[in-house]
């Protein structure tokens, strides 16, 4: 993409009135608009960090057996009343709105009643079973905070993977392997090596249920980590008890701030009870369905990736979710350096590579490094009168200090090395 053709421009002050990090960086860079308290739109940069994020979690969630869906926003009074969550005493954050011919309907705060309704038409026997639907969807909570950007949204994006087994133990067994999925997604988005996978509180059906914990200061959750062994007890759960039977001393575990992106819950028969969710077994007799329940905020991965990946001149993406590979920066205004960077634009596209290309004849050189630390592009390549004096292209990567002068041969193969 040129950024003489990107409608979005970077801006030089932080809004006003954001005071969480990620917020005023996406903004300044042009990733993401403020529409109002805890409301966001995605622009074009910021929608291709998304669509990134989105890809590696549907191949996890393929990869282990996920039927991809789309359910509606808009949900059905009635559906919600069986589980008793239409109440606004059960439930505290819906967005409710009246239809014009009479009857109410809820904006989508969570999942599970829309997934029982529809699953339990097509759920009859143990044939039918184990199967893992989930979407993509806008979620919509009337949160009393919303002051950490996109970490907090009244209105989200997430993913959700609800799981429908037989029994406890096939339950298990997918839960297992959900809860690995859930790991490569944090490792493929580049925040694996500070994130956690967190006890905390059940539910009726299971002691525990699992979080997947970052650490950061913009977090808004107290967690013990046991950093040898990669596991930590969120403080809601944190007693002698919990920390005894989960095998694990007092003294080895260090308090920290940390983000929640995402969560697994056994539901056990929570929902298919009032749903009447129930399949034949081998012998003729109704059995109940097993759920269980995995949710993502990409909005909040994103945010949290911005929190812990940057420095004082702008975002680091990793190149995973960068919304480019390259930058690609023209210098000056002779004739031979422009023909030599849009050749290279060509070429580099041609070769599948994702470019961004300054091209913008008004604006600085000064100007252009400073947008392109803002943005945060894993790789910067400049073509200048100089650098073309000097035998080509000067390549940089964004966690580096200083580029190299290098040959396009030795450019490409830089730019196609596989990611390690
Ligand atoms: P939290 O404890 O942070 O309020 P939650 O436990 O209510 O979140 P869930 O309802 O289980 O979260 O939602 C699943 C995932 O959706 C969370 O793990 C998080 O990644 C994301 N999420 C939840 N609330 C928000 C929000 N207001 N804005 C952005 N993402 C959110
Ligand atoms: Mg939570």
């Amino acid at each position: 993409m040129k950024q003489s053709h990107l409608f979005t421009k970077t801006k030089k002050e932080s809004p006003a009135d954001e005071v969480s990090l990620n917020a005023e960086l996406l903004i300044k860079a042009g990733f993401i608009n403020k529409e109002m308290a805890g409301v966001y739109s995605y622009l074009p940069l910021g929608l291709r960090v998304i669509k990134k994020i989105e890809n590696i979690i549907r191949e996890e969630m393929d990869a282990i057996g996920g039927q991809e869906m789309k359910t509606s926003i808009l949900q059905n009074k009635e559906i919600w009343e069986k589980s008793g969550r239409w109440s606004d005493d059960v439930v505290d954050n819906w967005f409710k709105t009246k239809l014009k011919n009479g009857g109410e309907v809820g904006l989508s705060f969570t999942n599970e009643e829309a997934y029982s309704d529809i699953l339990k038409q097509y759920i009859n026997s143990y044939k039918d079973l184990p199967i893992y639907p989930y979407d993509f969807k806008s979620i919509f909570r009337n949160e009393i905070r919303s002051k950490s950007g996109i970490m907090r949204g009244r209105e989200f994006y997430w993913k959700a993977l609800y799981s429908f087994s037989k029994n406890e133990e096939e339950h298990n067994e997918f839960y297992e392997k959900a809860k690995q999925a859930y790991k490569n997604i944090f490792q493929r988005a580049g925040i694996g090596h500070l994130t956690y996978l967190c006890f905390a509180s059940g539910g009726s059906f299971s002691k525990f249920s699992h979080e997947f914990q970052t650490l950061t200061g913009a977090g808004e959750d107290t967690i013990y980590i046991d950093e040898n062994k990669g596991i930590a007890i969120n403080s809601e759960v944190y007693t002698d008890e919990v920390i005894s039977d989960l095998g694990l001393k007092k003294e080895d575990l260090v308090e920290k701030r940390a983000v929640e992106v995402g969560n697994i819950f056994s539901l056990g028969t929570k929902f298919s009870e009032p749903f009447d969710l129930k399949y034949k077994n081998e012998n003729g007799e109704d059995k109940l369905v097993v759920m269980g329940s995995y949710g993502i905020g990409l909005g909040r991965l994103m945010g949290t990736i911005v929190e812990v990946s940057s420095d004082d001149k702008g975002i680091i993406w990793p190149e995973t979710v960068a919304p480019f590979k390259v930058h690609l920066l023209s210098l000056g205004d002779d004739e031979n350096t422009r023909s030599e960077a849009d050749k290279l634009y060509n070429e580099l596209s041609e070769k599948g590579i994702e470019v961004l290309y300054d091209d913008r004849s008004d604006v600085s050189a000064g100007e252009k490094f400073a947008d392109s630390d803002l943005i945060g592009i894993p790789f910067r390549v400049v073509v200048s009168k100089r650098s073309l004096a000097n035998g080509g292209f000067e390549i940089k990567k964004r966690t580096e200090e200083k580029g190299k002068n290098v040959s396009k041969d030795e450019l490409f193969s830089i730019l196609l090395e596989p990611r390690t």
